[in-house]
């Protein structure tokens, strides 16, 4: 569980979330949707610490990890994030992504670690590409792999920031279903999508983000059926 109290992030004098409020239960899945700029990206890599919060906390397993003195690694280790442009690592097979943090950080000698990324390609319908270069395989296939590359560390929650907008249209069903199949099987997950296909069957909630504030939340049916707030009324009606 994740608990999200009063979390700011100001970049100079640009307040981008101006105090976040929100709790992801267990095996939810929530969805973030909003306008370009309203701080999506930023909450997401504030929950990872890849940008250090302003002030607030984020409470997860009843530690702040807001808090300067957390251990970053094991914040890390326990949320995977999965990027819009996969960041794979193109010197590397396809194997060699996957292994990599677990070997480095001696959670699982190589031959677990690669056992385990084998498991993973399977889960994520690549199990012929174990030995690929990155570069030959399709944008679908590479975000595939970033997943795969992220439940390697056997996170408790993953975080997905726009993870089918970089690709063609032909390989965002693929992703969305290894997404979905996670969902299924339980995961926690954080996802900002354009996909409003995708939140309307899998979420569980959909959390609207304007201008670094939480507008609305509610179950797909209360967002997109019965929405309340204005400014979520305009958006929805620029994109559906
Ligand atoms: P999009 O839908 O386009 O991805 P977003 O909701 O993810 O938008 P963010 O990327 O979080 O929006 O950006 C929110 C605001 O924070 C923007 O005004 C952006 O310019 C600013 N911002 C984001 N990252 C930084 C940074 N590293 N330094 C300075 N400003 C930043
Ligand atoms: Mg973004």
């Amino acid at each position: 569980k994740v608990k999200v109290i009063n979390l700011v992030k100001t970049f100079g004098d640009n307040e981008v979330l101006k105090g976040i409020n929100l709790t992801v239960n267990n095996n939810e899945v929530v969805v973030i949707i909003g306008p370009s700029g309203s701080g999506k990206s930023t909450l997401l890599r504030t929950l990872n610490k890849l940008e250090e919060p302003t002030s607030g906390s984020i409470i997860i397993d009843n530690v702040d990890i807001a808090n300067k003195n957390a251990d970053i690694n094991t914040v890390r280790k326990n949320i995977g994030m999965v990027f819009q442009h996969f960041n794979l690592f193109n010197n590397l097979t396809v194997g060699e992504n996957i292994m990599l943090a677990p070997v480095e950080l001696k959670i699982e000698d190589k031959k677990a670690a690669s056992d385990q990324a084998k498991r993973l390609l399977e889960t994520v319908g690549l199990s012929e590409k174990f030995d690929a270069r990155v570069q030959s395989l399709s944008g679908g296939q590479q975000q595939r792999v970033a997943i795969a590359r992220a439940l390697a560390m056997n996170p408790d929650i993953m975080l997905f920031d726009e993870p089918t907008s970089a690709l063609d249209p032909e390989m965002v069903g693929d992703v969305l279903q290894v997404m979905k199949n996670l969902a299924k099987n339980g995961m926690t997950m954080i996802v900002v999508t354009h996909e409003m296909g995708f939140a309307k069957e899998v979420a569980d909630r959909v959390v609207f983000v304007d201008d670094g504030q939480i507008l609305e939340q509610g179950t797909p049916d209360q967002i997109f059926e019965h929405p309340k707030n204005e400014r979520l009324r305009d958006f929805l009606n620029k994109i559906l």
